[in-house]
């Protein structure tokens, strides 16, 4: 099955279980059961996550506001850094680091704040 075409039933919630295979060898699978969501919790959209722990249901708008919210808690409640330090956040450019910044910079909007520090053609760069 292509991933097009299993994202496009995760977002249809046709299929209840399928297998996808995966492996450099095409052994194995996996099976995932999807069941439709339902509302968001916060809001009248179709949630695309379940958060168990937070006992939330959410759409893509809202898991962006819940991420942003518990990332700069966390910064908060660890005291990770203090309002008017710089922060340098090394960035691959992978979906985690990526994601990280994007977070960071949203949640301390001041420009001053957050840097990013990054390799490129063998330099270390820093903005
Ligand atoms: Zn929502």
């Amino acid at each position: 099955m292509r991933s097009n075409q299993i994202q496009e039933q995760i977002m249809n919630f046709k299929v209840e279980v399928f297998n996808i295979n995966y492996g450099k060898c095409g052994l194995g699978g996996i099976n995932i059961k999807l069941e439709p969501l339902g509302k968001c919790s916060k809001c009248e959209k179709t949630a695309i996550i379940n958060i168990p722990y937070a006992k939330q249901k959410l759409c893509k708008d809202c898991f962006n506001d819940f991420f942003v919210k518990r990332v700069k808690k966390v910064v908060e409640e660890f005291k990770m850094f203090r309002e008017g330090e710089k922060v340098a956040v090394a960035v691959s450019g992978g979906k985690d680091s990526v994601a990280l910044l994007h977070a960071l910079k949203k949640a301390f909007p001041d420009p001053k704040n957050i840097c990013i520090l990054y390799k490129s053609w063998n330099k270390i760069l820093f903005r």
